[in-house]
């Protein structure tokens, strides 16, 4: 007899298997991204997908569909009556493009051989083997791949400029800070695809002839620290790192460094500053982290999901990334969805769909059948966007015509009832809370506009105070030194921008 323990919620039980059942077997997988309604089950190869499974069900399962085939149509999705048995049909995964994101939840996140089965490696093999340092930088280039971690940086520009760097050393960083409140895209990728970040890591050390790597996760994702490793350990394993990489004569290995939890060590200059040890404060560029990076030397630093996008592209060619998309935002972005939305949870489109899209089809629109009123896009450093948004494309260019950005992905969705105060309160705290100190106005000036918020929240603002905010946010956005501070004023400008009257109607109710 076959005895399998199946773990549900932290909680055992154990389930005897037939004689006649033998290669029935439970994987853990990674994240399959519908949070909204987990814990789930797959259940292959009938490709059923079973939501917000309790310990109880779990013997349910196994008698009735793996041994009798009789599906629990109690588990499955229903929406207005129809039910949804397979994955691919139930509207939240039916409207994604999954690509980054495409071996989550349907392998087994802690098996090299089940992304090698995948065609895992595949892309690396070709990059030592069959191609140029040169040769690939101008295939990532060509494919119009941007980072994917804020800015929207060309990387194949990015690599181009670190190989052109004439240096023994170089590294190649991958950020997996992730520090935005909402945003767990990076997070997911982590802890159930781990390989394929190794392997875009790999790529990019053969493209820009880069000596060592690093991942730079929070130490507040210990699953996704859990599973690196092991996918490292196991990479090792297959000689896949170390010295003379399948004898290849190529190099490389990959260390895991973890952060305390700081946002600013997002930013790249306090990034690698962490991991030389120091405290993680950003620093005055040029020289830009493409020069000089990590320990002084030339360093590529991408976020994890341009990491996880760059096995494809070789696989399938830079044409082919390109037909996906928008023509200056190629390809897809996984966006982590949250707040008052039927089904959060994280759903990845091609660049180009629309909030409304995000929101409404895959995200199941507003709960309780209220109002849309706003989102917040980008995590603290972005902008709330409003009804009138709701069609305009998700990508880098379109979002900065409108002071927003897509940052790592976060969307925070508020319904009728949100007051936008408190939320532009909330942002600015978190901010004021992260902010490094290091210069002065985003210090002292992030504190001041807290300072006003709290004031007008609790109704002791006057009019006077609104001019000052504005004032503010010109001034900090101007003169900060980083990123964090540049941005930190965003949530308060659009709030200001697209819903002053909330804004008066707090500073007149005091009368
Ligand atoms: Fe630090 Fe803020 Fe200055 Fe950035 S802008 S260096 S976070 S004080």
């Amino acid at each position: 007899k076959i005895k399998s323990l199946i773990e549900a919620k932290g909680l055992l039980a154990e389930i005897e298997f037939t004689e006649d059942n033998c290669g029935i077997g439970v994987t853990k997988s990674g994240c399959h991204g519908f949070c909204e309604m987990g814990p789930l089950v797959r259940i292959e190869p009938d490709n059923l997908l079973y939501l917000q499974v309790r310990l109880e069900d779990c013997e349910e399962i196994v008698n009735e569909t793996i041994i009798n085939g009789i599906p629990i149509v109690r588990l499955m999705y229903s929406q207005n009556g129809e039910i949804y048995p397979q994955q691919e049909s139930i509207p939240f995964y039916k409207n994604q493009t999954r690509l980054v994101l495409e071996h989550c939840g349907h392998i087994d996140a802690e098996s090299i051989k089940e992304y090698i089965a995948k065609g895992g490696y595949k892309a690396f093999y070709k990059a030592v083997f069959d191609m140029e340092p040169e040769d690939i930088c101008q295939e990532i280039s060509d494919s119009g791949l941007r980072g994917r971690g804020g800015g929207g940086f060309p990387t194949g520009k990015k690599w181009f400029q670190v190989l052109s760097q004439n240096s023994p050393v170089k590294y190649v960083v991958c950020n997996g800070d992730e520090g935005d409140p909402g945003a767990f895209m990076d997070r997911s990728l982590m802890e159930g695809d781990s390989h394929r970040i190794i392997e875009g890591m790999l790529i990019a050390a053969v493209a820009t002839r880069s000596t060592e790597g690093y991942v730079y996760v929070r130490a507040e994702y210990p699953l996704a620290v859990k599973r690196l490793n092991l996918a490292l350990e196991s990479a090792r394993k297959y000689g896949l790192l170390g010295e003379n990489i399948l004898n290849s004569g190529f190099s490389f290995d990959i260390h895991i460094n973890q952060g305390a939890g700081a946002f600013v060590c997002g930013e790249g200059s306090a990034l690698t500053t962490s991991i030389e040890g120091e405290r993680g404060m950003p620093r005055v560029k040029p020289p830009r982290t493409v020069e000089a990076g990590l320990w002084g030397k030339p360093t590529v630093l991408n976020n994890v999901e341009t990491f996880a996008n760059v096995p494809s592209i070789l696989n399938n060619g830079s044409g082919w990334f390109k037909t996906i998309g928008t023509q200056k935002s190629p390809g897809t972005k996984a966006f982590a969805v949250t707040g008052n939305v039927n089904n959060t949870g994280l759903i990845e489109v091609p660049m180009g769909a629309t909030l409304r899209d995000v929101i409404f089809e895959s995200g199941g629109g507003i709960k309780g059948g209220k109002k849309f009123k706003a989102v917040q896009i980008g995590g603290p450093s972005g902008a709330c966007l409003t009804e009138e948004h709701l069609d305009m494309p998700l990508d880098f260019d379109s979002l900065k015509k409108e002071g927003a950005m897509i940052g790592s992905g976060g969307l925070v969705v508020m319904d009728e009832d949100t007051c936008m105060v408190e939320v532009a309160r909330f942002f600015m705290n978190f901010t004021q809370n992260e902010s490094c100190g290091k210069c002065v106005p985003c210090r002292v000036g992030t504190k001041t506009m807290l300072d006003i918020l709290e004031r007008i929240v609790e109704g002791k603002g006057s009019l006077e105070d609104l001019a000052l905010l504005e004032e503010l946010a010109d001034t900090i956005s101007e003169t900060a030194l980083c990123g964090l501070g540049k941005t930190a004023s965003n949530p308060v400008v659009s709030t200001l921008k697209h819903f002053r009257d909330e804004y008066i109607a707090h500073v007149v109710d005091k009368r």
